[in-house]
């Protein structure tokens, strides 16, 4: 249940989580740069597919392996490098920068003067490599700037470079502290910039290194060059013979000489400055392209997010490779990758609990549901649908989703909300908010509802319905479904429409009380006789009635008679009881000249205590003795010889005696013979079944033959539709009684209803034609 919760409370809140998520990792990754990778590869595939042409206003002139072969082993004198600077002054070169160190005097001291008087004669700006390096393992740093001898000539330019943590050269700084001057990087030199902060720029590596116009260092010397080819130039002298410089490793590229880093890096800056936006604005963009996503079905999330984190990686590139903005996509692109495995989990959630939470058939909220929404107080009230699975056997898959809406509308209709469960595969269950008395009047009406059938497809569908509730409100589901559960099962067993859950507790205290409270009720008026119709199917008309007891209770309401009749027959009152049925049903019956059945409890027999209230009543009202009958159960019959001879010396009164419940007891046909009674009562359990139950329909045709042969009448009893009735017209039944017919009323109701219409009805008369 504890796991139910979570997953409900996790799918509730589902949007505002994956939000969340996505906002989480997007700024932890963009505070702690954990993004960068993605970008560092974006960007290396940029370098790769979308190389940029160099605007050639770089020139390179390379100390290659050809030069070497050409002008003898390394290191050159150094006038050979003031020839080369003043030929390449002479040529018209505007800038010419030498990724040489010259950090010591040379140790013949005429070079450095012949290099020194070249120096001084040429017009372009001259720009020497002074070196602070990070010397490998150690903290120290070696710091140097060009000789004495030369750097009077020259402008120093730095050319430190960092690698980033992966060993890859990705920015260079615009400016380095190099022996306390503060130096542009070559790069800046070489692009004619002045940035005067400290800013690492990124260098942007879709300059290719052979792309660069470039020459080799012995043609030069030999004037093998076209016109102009360095005509306004910057110049960058710098080597490229494997075994000479260090190798750096670059995007891409893997591994350059040094001085391709300050080309690519003077070729960013000429192209203009790289503005970098960092994460936020694609992270924030993100975000908000998240929360909007949202607001669409999970499948649309899923099209949208996982189109978006796809496009990143595209348009980070387009950016970059059409302007110099520089834009990160990392973090955002995490933020993606978080809100759609947030939202691929919600909807693992969400799929769980739908086949925890749904019936299997139906799809309508179940058990689980049931124990997880409904937390509140309430009556927990059952509807077992008595035929529907045999029924929905019957239809196809299509019109047993239309049967069970229109069950769910009138369900919904009873409960007075739409909050209906599905607890098992013809159980339905709700909670409600109402009284008891408002609780019945709901199932009542509900039965109401289902009495004409459902229309489902031009078909009607029978389905007729049981109830149980447990009016404990505090109780939780868990505990109070099986209690109403329970109730129902009792309803279905005594074939009533519904039946309230009654603790142990309840049981004891009503049988203590039970006594006092109903002779109470008898003096307030409590407790009255309702009349339940009986139809001759001889003369066709309404010919009696059965007195059925009735206690309206001030505060418990309506109670059942088969629950207090019980109670007050173990306290031995029954006597008054019974004494106050039968004077109100002769006292009722005796002027409207119709005959009127009354129950008596098996207890009674024995005694010899009727005989003479009995015959004093009957004359009291003048009412025939044949006018009445005495029901008794089929058990009762058997109780004792004494009870047996009570019942004959009844019978020699006049009244008749009937067998109620027949089929229930286990009676034997010769006891029945003995038995003095002049009407057998058909069990509503078998009435029934007559039309579904072949056994059945066998065993009361043959009943009723059997029982007019011993010359009593037979009567049905519970029959609630005229398909019922027909039939037991045709296995020439004597007497019906049943819903059908009419219900127990009060006197006043059922003299207006039915002895002022006891004409004919032709419709069963058997003898109508
Ligand atoms: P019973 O004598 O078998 O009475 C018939 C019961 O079936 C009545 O229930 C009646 O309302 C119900 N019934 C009649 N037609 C139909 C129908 O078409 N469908 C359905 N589902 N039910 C139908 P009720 O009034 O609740 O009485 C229950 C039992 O209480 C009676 O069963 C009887 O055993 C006992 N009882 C009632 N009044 C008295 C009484 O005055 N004295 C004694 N000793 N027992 C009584
Ligand atoms: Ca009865
Ligand atoms: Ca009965």
């Amino acid at each position: 249940m504890f796991r139910l919760r979570l997953l409900a409370g996790l799918t509730k809140s589902a949007r505002s989580l994956v939000l969340t998520v996505a906002c989480l990792i997007g700024i932890a990754v963009a505070f702690t740069g954990a993004g960068s990778d993605l970008d560092n590869q974006i960007r290396a595939k940029r370098y790769e597919h979308l190389p940029k042409k160099p605007s050639g206003d770089l020139v390179l002139v390379i100390i290659d392996t050809p030069s070497i072969k050409d002008l003898g082993a390394w290191p050159w004198p150094r006038s050979r490098h003031g020839e080369i600077i003043t030929a390449l002054d002479k040529a018209g070169a505007q800038r010419i920068a030498l990724d040489i160190i010259f950090d010591q005097p040379a140790a013949d001291p005429r070079q450095d003067k012949l290099f020194a008087k070249a120096l001084a004669h040429t017009h372009a700006n001259i720009y020497f490599a002074s070196l602070l390096e990070n010397l490998s393992n150690s903290k120290e740093t070696h710091e140097a700037l060009p000789t004495p001898a030369l750097l009077p000539f020259v402008k120093p330019v730095s050319i430190w470079v960092k690698s980033d943590p992966d060993q890859f050269h990705r920015r260079v700084p615009l400016n380095a502290p190099v022996l306390g001057r503060e130096l542009p990087v070559m790069a800046q030199a070489l692009a004619g910039t002045q940035y005067p902060d400290d800013g690492r720029v990124l260098i942007d590596w879709s300059y290719w290194p052979s792309q660069f116009p470039r020459i080799s260092y012995s043609d030069v010397l030999a004037g093998k060059f076209p016109k102009g080819f360095f005509q306004g130039k910057s110049v960058l002298i710098g080597s490229d013979a494997f075994g000479l410089g260090d190798q750096y490793s670059v995007p891409f590229h893997r591994k350059v000489a040094g001085m391709y880093i300050q080309a690519a890096a003077a070729e960013t800056l000429h192209a203009g400055r790289p503005v970098e936006l960092g994460d936020w604005p694609s992270l924030l963009a993100a975000l908000a392209l998240i929360g909007s996503a949202l607001l669409f079905k999970p499948i649309w999330r899923y099209i949208l997010l996982g189109t978006a984190l796809f496009l990143c990686g595209p348009i980070q590139i387009l950016i970059e490779h059409l302007s110099i903005i520089r834009i990160n996509v990392g973090a955002a692109m995490l933020a993606f990758t978080g809100a759609l495995a947030a939202q691929a989990l919600l909807s693992m959630a969400q799929a769980m609990l739908d086949r925890i939470t749904k019936s299997a058939e139906a799809g309508l909220p179940n058990l689980a549901a049931m124990e997880l929404h409904e937390r509140g107080d309430g009556v927990t009230v059952v509807v077992c649908l008595r035929n529907y699975v045999e029924t929905t056997a019957l239809l196809g898959f299509a019109a047993q989703g239309k049967l069970l809406a229109k069950i769910r509308d009138r369900l919904i209709l009873a409960a007075g909300h739409d909050r209906i469960y599905q607890i098992d595969n013809h159980s339905f269950a709700w909670r409600s908010n109402e009284e008891v008395p408002e609780v019945v009047a709901g199932l009542e009406g509900l039965e109401a509802l289902f009495a004409p059938g459902v229309q489902v497809d031009h078909l009607t569908v029978d389905i007729t319905l049981n109830a149980g509730f447990c009016d404990e409100v505090s109780l939780s589901v868990q505990d109070a479904l099986p209690k109403a559960v329970l109730a129902a099962t009792n309803a279905i067993n005594r074939g009533v429409l519904w039946e309230r859950y009654e603790t142990d507790e309840d049981e004891v205290f009503w049988k203590l009380s039970i006594l006092n409270e109903f002779e109470q009720a008898l003096g307030r008026g409590d407790v009255w006789v309702a009349y339940q119709p009986k139809l001759d199917l001889h003369s066709n008309g309404i010919t009696g009635a059965e007195a059925l007891i009735r206690w309206t209770h001030p505060e418990r309401g309506f109670i059942r008679p088969d629950r207090f009749v019980r109670a007050i027959e173990e306290a031995g009152r029954i006597e008054k009881l019974t004494l106050y049925v039968l004077e109100r049903a002769i006292a009722d019956f005796a002027p409207l000249g119709l005959s009127v059945a009354v129950n008596l409890s098996m207890r009674m027999l024995g005694k010899n205590r009727l005989e003479a209230p009995l015959r004093v009543l009957l004359e009291t009202y003048n009412m025939p003795a044949s006018k009445l009958t005495l029901e008794i159960t089929e058990s009762a019959t058997m109780a004792d010889d004494q009870g047996f001879t009570e019942l004959e010396t009844l019978r020699a009164l006049g009244v008749r005696i009937s067998i109620d419940d027949y089929g229930t007891g286990q009676s034997t046909l010769s006891y029945l013979k003995r038995l003095p009674a002049s009407e057998l009562k058909i069990d509503q359990s078998f009435v029934r079944q007559v039309l579904s139950s072949r056994s059945d329909s066998v065993l009361i045709a043959s009943t009723i033959k059997l029982a007019h042969e011993l010359d009593m009448q037979v009567v049905a009893e519970g029959v609630e539709d005229p398909q019922v009735l027909d039939a037991l017209n045709r296995m020439e039944c004597d007497i019906i009684q049943g819903y059908y017919i009419g219900r127990p009323v009060a006197i006043d109701e059922f003299r207006s209803k039915f002895v002022a219409a006891s004409k004919p009805r032709t419709r069963t008369a058997r003898n109508a034609a």
